[in-house]
């Protein structure tokens, strides 16, 4: 009898730990797919990834009660590895495109962007709107949305970078004659380089989202319910601020 309430005793004491292991002290992971190459939503700063998404899929996870682990890696990588199962999310400025909702599912819009071009300023080759990069040289990156856009305008001679700083360069160096980037970040670009403008004409509007896999319908739930929280709360206004202004 004596053995059998030792061991007892030592079943319940291995089960709280055990408990406290995995409760209380240590959060579920939420790995976090994202390419830190698109100021100001990711970028580097010193070996930390940073920027408006970081911050916000931070805020949504802490509702979530779970924990950020992030994952750099190149943007037209990020799909695959949210299929493989290498990523739980990917946030990355991605647009929730027709084309990338038959593979994945997109969380509710979080910001709106739309496609613009950056010019050479003081040789801008008469470009003023989309129509006039018909004949010229313009540089866009590997699989974002201004890929698609440009690669289905006819007589366009399209020049794919990896990464949109590369593309920025050639234009600099007169290698290209525009970079067609989303808004936001080639703002970014234009205000912390001298020699840059943009063009009059935007391209259409775009939603970014974040993406989940097609099977995890629950996650998607939380991650919404997580969102409008952040929104209601005055969190997600706060993050606009201080990314954007
Ligand atoms: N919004 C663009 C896209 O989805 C670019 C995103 C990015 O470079 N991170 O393709």
């Amino acid at each position: 009898m004596k053995k059998i309430m030792k061991l007892f005793a030592v079943l319940i004491l291995m089960l709280s730990f055990g408990f406290s292991a995995n409760g209380a002290e240590k959060k579920e992971k939420l790995y976090v797919g994202t390419n830190a190459e698109f100021p100001p939503f990711e970028y580097l700063e010193g070996s930390e990834v940073v920027g408006f998404d970081i911050d916000f899929i931070n805020a949504i996870a802490a509702e979530m009660g779970r924990e950020v682990v992030v994952k750099d890696m190149s943007f037209d990588g990020l799909l695959p590895a949210l299929q493989t199962n290498k990523v739980d999310v990917v946030i990355a400025g991605m647009t929730a495109t027709e084309e990338r909702k038959k593979a994945v599912n997109f969380s509710q819009p979080y910001y709106s962007a739309n496609q613009v071009i950056i010019l050479k300023e003081g040789d801008t080759k008469g470009i003023k709107d989309f129509a006039d990069l018909k004949g010229k040289k313009v540089a866009v990156m590997l699989g974002f949305t201004g890929d698609v856009v440009v690669s289905e305008m006819p007589e366009v001679q399209v020049e794919r970078f990896n990464a949109a700083y590369a593309g920025i360069m050639a234009l600099q160096n007169g290698k290209v004659d525009a970079v067609v980037l989303d808004s936001e970040t080639a703002n970014n670009y234009v205000a912390k380089n001298s020699g840059l403008v943009l063009a009059e004409g935007k391209g259409e509007a775009e939603d970014y989202a974040i993406a989940v896999k097609k099977k995890d319908a629950e996650l998607l739930k939380e991650i919404n319910t997580a969102i409008d929280k952040i929104k209601a709360d005055g969190t997600f206004g706060k993050l606009i601020e201080k990314h954007f202004n």
